[in-house]
């Protein structure tokens, strides 16, 4: 068997002419879905009994599965905070220098789930999906471009405690699209970048997201390949969204 590229290519189950992967973090390389969903959950369950009896307030404890994927899974922060707690009848003031100080708004309860998770981080440690580490180690074979996009401020940390940094050429993370004034998913806008700083194109990358906004932003920038890695029981929700192909690991990608 040959060891050139088209060949490890076809290894990969991803369409000829692909040369990069565009792989969103958490969920996709590592099981920080978790760590987001627990520390959500705390910052949230608190608010909600804060408001428990308020007129108009469902105060019934955040579903760490349901309500985070509805609500929270691959936006932005602030937008997460905003949306799930609009959807129960809160809505505590954006961030403001006029409040006094102590106010909870929008912006110090996604602060303080930042807090959460890089204290569930450094406590607990991060894993990675173990057919994610053999996916990530045949594209590198393969000498395919490889970038992370995630919502994640934390994903340089995240990367670095799951052992993976050697496998990523570029990183389009929060961090960089804050300081870049780059829009966040479900904007197509960092997969964008990601492409170009690896070369490619929406035609020659390959997105792999497992939440519903990632797949609509890969669907939305024109990405013909979009693969939808089903961790949450929702194939059909990711296909709605507009994976072009669905997988339970990216495992079951290799030798397809
Ligand atoms: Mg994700």
């Amino acid at each position: 068997m040959s060891e050139d590229g088209p060949s490890l290519r076809h290894v990969l189950g991803l369409p000829d002419g692909i040369t990069a992967c565009l792989f969103d973090l958490d969920g996709v390389l590592t099981k920080t879905a978790e760590v987001h969903a627990a520390a959500w959950k705390e910052m949230f369950d608190d608010v909600l009994a804060a408001h428990a009896g308020d007129a108009d307030v469902d105060s019934r404890p955040f579903d760490a599965i349901g309500d985070y994927l509805e609500y929270v899974d691959g936006k932005p922060r602030y937008d997460g905070v905003r949306d799930f707690l609009a959807s129960r009848g809160v809505h505590p003031p954006e961030a403001s220098d006029d409040l006094p100080a102590g106010t909870e708004t929008i912006q110090s309860l996604g602060d303080l789930k930042n807090d959460n998770v890089q204290r569930i981080i450094v406590t607990d440690g991060v894993e990675p999906y173990e057919g994610s580490v053999r996916y990530l180690q045949a594209a590198q074979d393969a000498g395919l471009g490889i970038a992370v996009v995630s919502s994640s401020a934390n994903a340089a940390a995240v990367l670095e405690a799951a052992g993976l940094s050697k496998f990523i050429q570029e990183r389009v993370d929060g961090a960089v699209a804050s300081a870049e004034n780059i829009k966040g998913k479900p904007a197509p806008d960092m997969f964008w970048e990601a492409a170009k700083r690896l070369g490619a194109t929406p035609e020659t990358s390959a997105v792999f997201e497992d939440a519903l906004s990632g797949v609509k932003s890969g669907a939305s920038g024109g990405f013909v390949t979009v693969i939808g890695v089903d961790r949450g029981g929702q194939p059909d929700a990711l296909r709605a969204a507009g994976a072009t192909q669905v997988v339970d690991d990216l495992a079951d990608l290799l030798d397809a």
